[in-house]
């Protein structure tokens, strides 16, 4: 099985190579903005041809040429991406960046041969810290101490400026893995919910955590203060660079966290079970009874990890459709109880058979025999 891993450093760079990545970070703006523009008097004009303008374009304006030419090419891609997304309507239509745009440009891996030897535009070196990037050369790295060689193929690699000034390069490889499906032993349902990010069928809840509600405080307090600040002054700009680290702290964070919670999860059961609920339909259904701390906690985030997961550890994933609702049968004797839909009732008796059920544990429950009916091909009789 080919898998794609992201290895995301801190970089480095030099003075020279700092201009160097800015000046490539323009000349990407330029030639997005610049074919974004021809399109809109030009069309029925396809991929092909703009990579052909763009050498044309390049003759034209000499500064095109001291940065890297992969990126350049990839800027055409994106574009072409964000048409197709808009006539799919997927997104609205592209718009121009401007100098506040996102900063990170994308670069792909060349290797080529020379005498029994291999090279590549691209090249990781962990042992000294280092990674070789195209024009830029060797720029220093920080990030995963603990390994000092990392398996796969190169693909490609983006750097970018984050607004707290920062520097990162994330390495996309490829890796071949071989996974053997483990024989399954214990099975898990995971009710991603309201209160509690996770409540698993074993009983045990994962709230949403503590430390990311104090950011969120912190966070709020700053942009009160913001607003009250006169735009531009230099004071207001202070304000507005923490409230980017404090984002980028939130980031970090929940990045730690939704991961512990996946590996711990998947570690300890071999078939799990979620919901394939969207959180953008949670919110669509209920957008009061729903708090921001929801949206924080990233329900999606942690569904993809638990099921990237089970992919390389040779586990099994299911998830069992959206409207099937969980939390109101009963999962001793399977009545159907619609007074549940009131979400203020956490628990209750079941009207028919007695048996005392938690709201959210009985869902998890209910998830897990639905899982377990799909693992075994069995059709739903709910
Ligand atoms: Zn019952």
């Amino acid at each position: 099985m080919e898998i794609y891993k992201t290895y995301k450093f801190r970089l480095y760079p030099t003075d020279e190579q700092r201009i160097l990545i800015n000046k490539t970070l323009g000349c990407k703006r330029f030639v997005y903005n610049y074919y974004l523009n021809y399109l809109k008097d030009n069309n029925g004009i396809n991929r092909f041809d703009l990579h052909k303008d763009l050498s044309k374009l390049k003759k034209e304006n000499e500064f095109l040429k001291e940065v890297d030419s992969t990126v350049l090419c990839s800027t055409i891609d994106d574009l072409c991406k964000a048409f197709s997304d808009y006539y799919a309507k997927r997104k609205g239509y592209p718009k121009f960046k401007n100098r506040f745009s996102k900063h990170s440009y994308r670069t792909s891996c060349i290797r080529s041969r020379h005498k029994e030897k291999e090279y590549s535009n691209i090249e990781l070196d962990l042992l000294t810290r280092n990674i070789k990037l195209p024009k830029l050369g060797k720029v220093k790295i920080r990030g995963f101490r603990n390994k000092d060689k990392i398996e796969g193929k190169i693909l490609n690699a983006t750097i970018s400026r984050e607004s707290t000034g920062k520097y990162y390069v994330s390495v996309v490889v490829v890796e071949d893995l071989l996974v053997e499906k483990v024989t399954p032993t214990s099975i898990v349902g995971i009710d991603l919910g309201i209160k509690d990010l996770v409540i698993t069928s074993d009983g045990i809840k994962y709230g949403n955590d503590k430390v990311l509600m104090k950011f969120e405080k912190k966070l709020k307090r700053l942009q009160r203060k913001l607003s009250r600040q006169e735009k531009a002054s230099k004071n207001y700009l202070k304000t507005k660079e923490k409230i980017a680290r404090i984002y980028a702290k939130i980031k970090n964070y929940r990045k730690h966290y939704l991961n512990d919670i996946a590996n711990e999860i998947v570690d300890e059961h071999d078939i799990i079970v979620t919901e394939s609920l969207l959180v953008k339909d949670m919110f669509k259904e209920k957008k009061k009874a729903f708090n921001k701390s929801l949206s924080d906690a990233c329900v999606s985030t942690l569904r993809s990890l638990i099921e990237w997961k089970c992919k390389i550890k040779g586990k099994f994933y299911y998830k069992i459709n959206t409207y099937y609702p969980s939390s109101q049968i009963c999962s001793y004797c399977g009545y159907k109880n619609s007074k549940l839909k009131d979400l203020s009732i956490r628990e209750y008796d079941c009207p028919k058979c007695g048996s005392y059920n938690d709201r959210d544990i009985n869902a998890s429950l209910n998830i897990l025999l639905e899982g377990l009916k799909l693992h075994y091909n069995l059709v739903s009789i709910v």
